[in-house]
Order: structure tokens, then C-alpha cells, then sequence
């Protein structure tokens, strides 16, 4: 070999690798440079130049073969690529540290605007339940909804800032599907009816996965604005939710999500527009009707997220359908690890402590009369010392913990009583929303996780789900009370049913025959001296009171009954007849506390 073809030989191998090397990178940053393109809006100079060069590059080699190499400019042009690539780096780089910025100032807005926020709200309900003339109760009430309306807001410009700064990550949680699809059309009822139009939910409890894995809360934010948007444009007819299972595999499923309206439409044009944000369909919907416009364009993100995707068929004057499609992990509900099913559940904790750690003294009063509701009792320290101070294993079933506050915070608290051995339930309650701030509570010990200003039930579902999961002294019951129930199949309430209701947790529902049996005699005393008064108002009351508990013993006789007695005693019927009807109400429930009691 000549000396000639030795350069050759070894330009060719140094070309060979840089070729390797630069192969190597593209395909490491293939993603990279996808996403910068996004960050930077740096809308040609990327991915596609640079593969480009490298596709005519590799083509010329493949003509000229060894040839190639000789060349000085096309040793060039590697060294071009090369310094594009870095340039892009440097740029990526640059991104990333303004996202970054720009992520943790949205967290700390969050933070000073929901801390606020929360007084607002939590304030407004209290001075709600306070003896008011009638102008302070209305005055209030417009309170109530302004902070509802610019707390969906403000939620919705964080949604949209988390999704654009590529923060929001999605769960994968399992979740019952059904309970989600009720509770979410059961919002609106109200509105519905007030509007007299029909809220149809078309689906088949039979024909649908039981429980999902993903993120519900998503779900529901997406099925939420859809569902909120055809009502508000709707004046007359129907709003209507269908939902089909497209495909079915053993283990994913494909959803389809129909929401139909006969409302005013949307123009062919405007169709193309809306899903962008703060875009409305005319000015005048603004005035007419609110909204910022942000509410499809996260719809379609969140469906976008997900995988799924967004299509809209409409008619000017005729009304409009939105269908999205999302694919799902399934399970049955006897292979999920779900046991409290349900939401609406009418949670009653009395004898059960709950030790709540909170500075802030507006929160204080807040937390304590949410909890008051569920007949809890609460005992309050201010800060984490205090609390590591006053928790006492033997009384308290729970903690709820602020996370930010004087002397010690709620992190360190955490960490001590978990140290020392504690696995009492602990709830974090902070003001911030990111995960990151919600992996921090859990690294902490926390078990669950709430970011203010949460909604009540939102409380109760997370304090049900983790005392329903532990075991609790004061919720204990011996294995021979519960099998000798199971043996005795009673006739005046229904087993099934209420283990239903409970999400198949015979501890919770063992828990809440107790709280019944302790109520029903109280309840009967008081109805039997207000018959004996003639008392049409309190006996009214009193039936009302009754009547959840008796619905969730499934006994629709003595429910019936209430009701009947109930709306007697409100209109002005004999007395005769409903004097008897309360007699034979008495009878009835003599019966099943006998029944109870056995
Ligand atoms: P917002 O409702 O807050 O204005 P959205 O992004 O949810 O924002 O909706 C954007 C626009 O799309 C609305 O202002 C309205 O003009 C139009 N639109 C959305 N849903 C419907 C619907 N079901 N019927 C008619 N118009 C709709």
C-alpha cells in the first residue's frame, strides 16, 4: 500500500467514527431537539436541518464510497454538523433553565394566591352558617360564587402554564370508573334543572370497565368543561353524556366520550379557532355568558396527554358534540387494591379524634368546623413541636398537617414521628400544587396529600379512605362480632347493600351499623315525643335527619315512610292520618333496632 493510500485508509477511519459519533448524538437528542424546538419556538434551525445534512452526507459516501472522504469540504461539512449540534445544546440549555424559572415562580404564585383564596372561601362558608339578615346571606352568597369562579381561573392559568412548561405529569391511579362518571354529571344537576333543560347520562353500568387506572382527576377536569360548556350554551332541550367502550382488549380499553348539546352551536369557521386558547367563539359570548376561553384548549392538551384525541361536530342554531377518545388500562373490581368506593359516602366519625396541626388561625377555624361536620373531635396544635408534643397513639386516629409553620414545620414533624416509630395516618395540607411539592410530603411520611383550598369532600375522602385502610383501636371490632353477623342474614336491612355502599370494607361498615344502632333510639325517642306534641315541624325534621341512615340500610319500606311522614308533616294533611303513619313508622323501627341490636 502506497503512502498515498495509507492517508486514505486512516482519513477515512477518523471520518468513519466522527460519522459514529455524530450518528450517536442525533439519536440521543432526537427528543431533546423535538422538545427545544417546542421551548425556544426555534422553528427551523433544528432536527430537521440537521438531518437533513446527514442524509445527504450519508448518500454522497454511498456514491463516491472511500472517494469521499478525500475531499476537504466534506470533512467540512461534518464539522458544521458538529457545531450545530452544540449550538443546539447551548440553546437547549438555556431553555431548560427559563422553564425551570418560570416553573418555580408558578409555584410560588400558587402558593400566595390559593393561601388567600382559601381564607376567602373558607371564611365565606362559615359566615354562611351565622345567624344573617337576609341582605348579608345574598351579599355573602355572591361572595361565595365570585371566589368559586376566579379560583376555576386561576386553575385553569396554572393548568395551562404547567402543561406549556411540560410540568404536569399524569397519575396512574386506579379509580372507579362509574363513581366518577355520576359525580360528575351530578354537578350539574342543579344547573340543568334551574336552566329546564335534560341532563341525560347515556351509558350502561354493565357495558363499562369497573375500575380504570389513570388520572382521574384529569378525567374529570376534561368531562367537567365539556359537560359545563354545553349547559351554559344551552337555552332549551338536552345536554347529553355518552360514553362507549370502542375496544376492548384483555387489559386496555378504548373509551369514546360523547358530549351532546342542542344549544347554540358553533360555526364551521370558529370550529377551527376555539380550541386555542383564551379564543371564544364572538365577543359577545363573553358578555354573554363569561369564561376566559382557556377551558378547550386545556381540554384538548389534558385529552392530548393522555393520548387521546379531541373532534367537535356542530351546526349553528342546532347544537354541537364533542368526542374524545382515551385508551385505558382496565381491571375488575375483585383485582383492584380499591376499597372505599364511595364518594358521596356520609361520613360520620364520632369518638374519633383527630389531631390537627395549623398556625394559621383562619385555617384553624376552617379545618376544625369541616371536621366538626363528621362529628369528629379535634384537638389543635400550632406547630409541629406542639404536635410532636400532644400526639398521644392511643387517641388520635389521624393527623392533618400543615406543611409550612413557625418553630417547626409540618416536613419535620412528619420525619420525627415517623422516626419514632409512629404509622398513624398523616394528611399533608399545603398550599402549594406541584408534584414536586407533593413528592416532598410523601418523602416526608405523609400518606396523603391535599394542596389548599380543597373542597370538603375532598377532605372527608382522603380521612375515609386512610381510616378505612388502617387498623384503629377505636374502630376495632372482634372477629366474633363480624363473623356472627355474617352467619345472621338479616331481614329488615340489607347486608349487600350497604357493604356496597362502602366499598365491600366490612370494617367500615361494621363502623357505621354501630353509629346507626347509637342513633336510631335517640332519633326514635325524639319522634315519639313530638308526635305526642303534634309537633309538625320537628316531626318533619326528624325524618328527614333519619332518612340517610335508613337509606343505606336499603330498607325502602321504612325509607318510604320517612319520606311520606316527612312531607305530611310539611303540608297541612290530617292529623289523623299522619299520626297513624308515625305509628306505624315507630313499629317499624322498634323492629329493626331489635334486628340491629341482635
Ligand atoms: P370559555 O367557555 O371559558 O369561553 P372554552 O375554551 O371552554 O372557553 O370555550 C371557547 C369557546 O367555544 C366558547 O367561548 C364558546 O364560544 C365556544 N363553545 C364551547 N363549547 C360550546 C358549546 N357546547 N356550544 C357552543 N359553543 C361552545
Amino acid at each position: 500500500m502506497g503512502p498515498k493510500n495509507e492517508i486514505k485508509r486512516i482519513r477515512l477511519e477518523q471520518a468513519f467514527e466522527r460519522i459514529r459519533v455524530l450518528e450517536t448524538i442525533i439519536e440521543g437528542k432526537q427528543h431533546e431537539i423535538t422538545e427545544l424546538k417546542i421551548k425556544v419556538n426555534e422553528k427551523r434551525a433544528s432536527k430537521d436541518v440537521v438531518s437533513m445534512m446527514l442524509c445527504t452526507l450519508l448518500s454522497e459516501i454511498d456514491e463516491d464510497g472511500g472517494e469521499w472522504f478525500t475531499e476537504d469540504s466534506n470533512l467540512n461539512k461534518i464539522n458544521r454538523l458538529q457545531s450545530l449540534i452544540s449550538n443546539l445544546t447551548s440553546k437547549k440549555n438555556a431553555a431548560e433553565s427559563i422553564a425551570e424559572m418560570k416553573s418555580s415562580f408558578l409555584a410560588n404564585m400558587s402558593h400566595e394566591i390559593r393561601t388567600p383564596m382559601n381564607g376567602i372561601m373558607g371564611l365565606t362558608k362559615l359566615l354562611l352558617n351565622t345567624n344573617l339578615t337576609e341582605k348579608q346571606n345574598e351579599y355573602l352568597r355572591a361572595i361565595e360564587s365570585s371566589s368559586d369562579t376566579l379560583l376555576v381561573i386561576i386553575n385553569d392559568i396554572l393548568d395551562i402554564s404547567k402543561i406549556e412548561a411540560g410540568k404536569l405529569s399524569l397519575e396512574k391511579k386506579e379509580f372507579l370508573f362509574i363513581n366518577l362518571l355520576s359525580s360528575v354529571v351530578g354537578v350539574f344537576e342543579g344547573k340543568a334543572l334551574e336552566k329546564g333543560i335534560e341532563l341525560v347520562a347515556n351509558y350502561h353500568k354493565n357495558d363499562l370497565p369497573e375500575v380504570l387506572v389513570g388520572d382521574s382527576v384529569r378525567l374529570n377536569q376534561i368531562l367537567y368543561n365539556l359537560i359545563n360548556n354545553a349547559v351554559k350554551f344551552t337555552q332549551e332541550g338536552s345536554v347529553t353524556l355518552t360514553v362507549n367502550a370502542v375496544e376492548m382488549s384483555g387489559e386496555d380499553v378504548l373509551l369514546r366520550f360523547t358530549i351532546t348539546d342542542t344549544g347554540i352551536g358553533i360555526s364551521q369557521e370558529q370550529q377551527f379557532k376555539i380550541f386555542n386558547e383564551f379564543s371564544q367563539a364572538n365577543s359577545s359570548t363573553t358578555r354573554e355568558f363569561g369564561g376566559t376561553g382557556l377551558g378547550l384548549s386545556i381540554v384538548k392538551k389534558l385529552v392530548e396527554l393522555q393520548g387521546g384525541s379531541v373532534s367537535i361536530v356542530s351546526e349553528e342554531e342546532k347544537g354541537s358534540s364533542f368526542i374524545f377518545e382515551i385508551l385505558y388500562p382496565f381491571k375488575k373490581i375483585s383485582e383492584s387494591s380499591i376499597s372505599v368506593s364511595n364518594d358521596n359516602l356520609d361520613l360520620k366519625l364520632g369518638g374519633t379524634n383527630i389531631l390537627l396541626v395549623e398556625d394559621n388561625p383562619v385555617n384553624q377555624l376552617v379545618v376544625t368546623d369541616l371536621l366538626n361536620e363528621i362529628e369528629a373531635e379535634v384537638e389543635l396544635a400550632v406547630n409541629g413541636q406542639e404536635a410532636i408534643n400532644l400526639f398521644d397513639p392511643e387517641k388520635h386516629a389521624l393527623i392533618l398537617m400543615d406543611m409550612q409553620m413557625p418553630v417547626m414545620d409540618g416536613y419535620e414533624a412528619i420525619r420525627k414521628l415517623r422516626a419514632a416509630g409512629f404509622n398513624v395516618p398523616i394528611i399533608a395540607l399545603t398550599a402549594h400544587v406541584s408534584e414536586v411539592e407533593m413528592d416532598k410530603c410523601k418523602a416526608a411520611g405523609a400518606d396523603e396529600y391535599l394542596s389548599k383550598p380543597y373542597k370538603p369532600e375532598e377532605l372527608y375522602q382522603k380521612i375515609s379512605q386512610l381510616l378505612n385502610t388502617r387498623e384503629l383501636p377505636s374502630l376495632a371490632f372482634d372477629l366474633d362480632d363480624s363473623t356472627a353477623l355474617s352467619l345472621n342474614v338479616p331481614k329488615l336491612w340489607d347486608r349487600n347493600f350497604l357493604l356496597d355502599y362502602v366499598g365491600g370494607s366490612e370494617r367500615l361498615m361494621l363502623k357505621i351499623l354501630d353509629k346507626i344502632k347509637s342513633e336510631i333510639p335517640k332519633d326514635l325517642e325524639m319522634l315519639i315525643a313530638f308526635n305526642s306534641e303534634l309537633n309538625r315541624e320537628k316531626l318533619g325534621s326528624i325524618c328527614h335527619k333519619m332518612k340517610p341512615n335508613i337509606q343505606i340500610l336499603g330498607n325502602t319500606s321504612i325509607y318510604n315512610l320517612l319520606l311520606q311522614v316527612e312531607l305530611d308533616a310539611r303540608s297541612n294533611d290530617g292529623i289523623l292520618s299522619l299520626k297513624k303513619k308515625v305509628g306505624i313508622l315507630i313499629e317499624k323501627l322498634k323492629d329493626l333496632l331489635e334486628e340491629l341490636k341482635a
